[in-house]
């Protein structure tokens, strides 16, 4: 009896014409995120990705919890393969269950027939194994509707397979297999979880952040690394572009209106990434904004800061509230880091009043007293990039 993990994706069969592309960026990005863990063959086969360890060295553990992390993965099972034989199934289900068994008093089967030369069909199968199971483990009962386990059997083309854990992946689409995204990357709470969010639908992701030194400091500049090396589990490899933004800031200070300065301010860094992203052949921006969270988030303050760039702008959080946003920060570990108290540059020059309903023409007019091509010029070619992992 071989032990393995059985990988299995739901969306991306749906895919139709695609399916080739995106189960070979499924199993190229499972390769990915197990390195390290030691010989492990990664291999598919009638819409299952099979995960074998090829040695005792490996942590069949560690391995269910990197997987738990990529996209387009919607359950794991750690699993018995046995022959395609009842007696085999029959004996590995005791055996291999017993354990599991152990922690609950109802149990059913449910068997898959993948290979349909297999002679005896699934209901039967399932009737054989559970009248096997009752007979070996005494303190078992059926029950059909409320199992508190199920005896997962699997006849495949590749051999018969156990098990009774299935645990959830992240699901979504796999990183890489629908096109690629530039993510504004703050050191809040907000950007980390929206960049998290569109890579679940399959988005390669790079990242920008702006940079006023010495209004922030390099320890404000280390938590925005920090933060994309916990996304770079789940997004990849991703390229964080640092841009230089103090003299940017300065000159809206000196020459707008207070109350127009964030606006000013945001609409800058939207074309300055829209730059950076045309460059790397990135084909959207996206954002932590969500509707009304502060003043340059009202709808009229969106509008605003939409018309500064031509490309899509993503915000996956515009619906939400912080709480939720909060509760996926700590599930994707990158709360802790958010909250480090480090400035920024968001932070430095805030107007006591900002205007809630901005209008496009009078932004505009005070963009008029700013050489706003040469300054987001000269931010782009000031940008320090940085990759984030292999
Ligand atoms: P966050 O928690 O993501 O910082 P926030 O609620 O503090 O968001 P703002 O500071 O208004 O909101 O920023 C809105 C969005 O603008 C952020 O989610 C992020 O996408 C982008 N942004 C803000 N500051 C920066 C920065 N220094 N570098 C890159 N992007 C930024
Ligand atoms: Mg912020």
């Amino acid at each position: 009896m071989d032990e393995l993990i059985l990988v299995k994706y739901g969306e991306i069969i749906l895919k139709g014409l695609n399916r080739r592309l995106f189960e070979d960026k499924l199993i190229k990005n499972i390769r990915i995120a197990l390195r390290g863990l030691g010989n492990i063959k990664v291999s598919k086969a009638q819409a299952t990705i099979y995960v074998t360890p090829m040695d005792d060295q490996v942590n069949i553990s560690k391995v269910i919890e990197r997987l738990q992390k990529v996209f387009g993965i919607v359950s794991v099972s750690r699993v018995a393969k046995v022959e395609k034989d009842i007696e085999e199934i029959q004996k590995a289900a005791v055996s291999y269950l017993t354990p599991s068994f152990n922690q609950y008093k109802t149990f059913k089967v449910e068997t898959k027939r993948a290979d349909k030369r297999f002679p005896i069909k699934s209901p039967e199968m399932s009737r054989r194994v559970g009248g096997h199971i009752l007979s070996q483990v005494s303190h078992l009962s059926v029950d059909v509707n409320h199992p508190e386990i199920i005896v997962h059997i699997e006849i495949r083309d590749t051999g018969a397979y156990v098990y009774a854990e299935k645990v959830p992946g992240p699901g979504g689409l796999p990183v890489g297999s629908n096109g690629k995204a530039t993510l504004l990357l703050s050191g809040g709470i907000d950007s980390p979880v929206a960049g998290w969010m569109i890579a679940k639908r399959g988005i390669e992701l790079e990242a920008v952040h702006f940079f006023s030194y010495p209004y922030t400091s390099e320890r404000a500049k280390n938590k925005v690394i920090e933060l994309a090396k916990i996304l770079n589990v789940y997004c990849g490899r991703m390229e964080l572009h640092i841009v230089p933004f103090t003299d940017i800031q300065l000159a809206i200070h000196e020459k707008c209106p207070e109350e127009q300065l964030t606006l000013i301010m945001r609409r800058f860094m939207m074309k300055i990434t829209e730059k950076i992203a045309v460059k790397n052949g990135s084909a959207a921006l996206v954002t932590g904004e969500s509707l009304g969270q502060v003043a340059s988030q009202t709808i009229q303050s969106l509008g605003v800061t939409n018309a500064a760039v031509d490309l899509p702008v993503f915000r996956p959080l515009i619906g939400m509230d912080k709480e939720e946003i909060v509760r996926i920060a700590k599930r994707i570990d990158t709360f802790e880091t958010s909250i480090l108290p480090y400035e920024d540059c968001c932070t430095v020059f805030v107007p006591k009043h900002p205007n809630t309903k901005p209008k496009l023409s009078r932004i505009l007019a005070a963009e008029q007293h700013l050489d706003a091509e040469e300054m987001v010029q000269k931010a782009v070619e000031g940008t320090e990039t940085i990759v984030i992992g292999e």
